[in-house]
């Protein structure tokens, strides 16, 4: 856990949020400003500022966070329509919480531009 860094703050229940799924490596909450009719982040449980600092070892916690972003896709009937998966990462992207997270996005009909 980071200090000063509100998704740790939201896995450790120091800040509401409204969960959607969490399981050991993972939790999954709603977006506070959402950008598309379902907009939610899907945030490891282990702090890691940006993908700048990932290492072979978070592999398996992000590609068991993609399988999550998958199975929710499904339950929220948004699977055969589509849906994005968005990580920023860096001050040129936009990122603005320092703590690795994915953006699942849907429910939309989303622009062909990715920046
Ligand atoms: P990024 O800019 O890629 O780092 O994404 C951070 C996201 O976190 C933004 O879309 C914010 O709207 C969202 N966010 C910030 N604080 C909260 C919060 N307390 N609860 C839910 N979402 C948040």
């Amino acid at each position: 856990m980071a200090e000063h860094c509100i998704f740790c703050k939201i896995i450790n229940k120091k800040l509401p949020a409204k969960l959607v799924h969490e399981d050991e490596q993972v939790i999954v909450f709603m977006d506070i400003n959402p950008q598309a009719p379902t907009h939610l982040l899907i945030v490891p449980k282990i702090h890691i500022n940006s993908m700048n600092e990932l290492v072979p070892d978070h592999a398996q916690v992000l590609g068991h966070a993609v399988f999550v972003a998958k199975d929710i896709a499904k339950e929220w009937g948004i699977a055969d329509g589509g849906w994005r998966l968005v990580a920023n990462c860096g001050d040129d992207a936009g990122q603005s919480v320092y703590h690795v997270h994915f953006h699942m996005l849907g429910g939309k009909q989303m622009s062909g531009q990715m920046a």
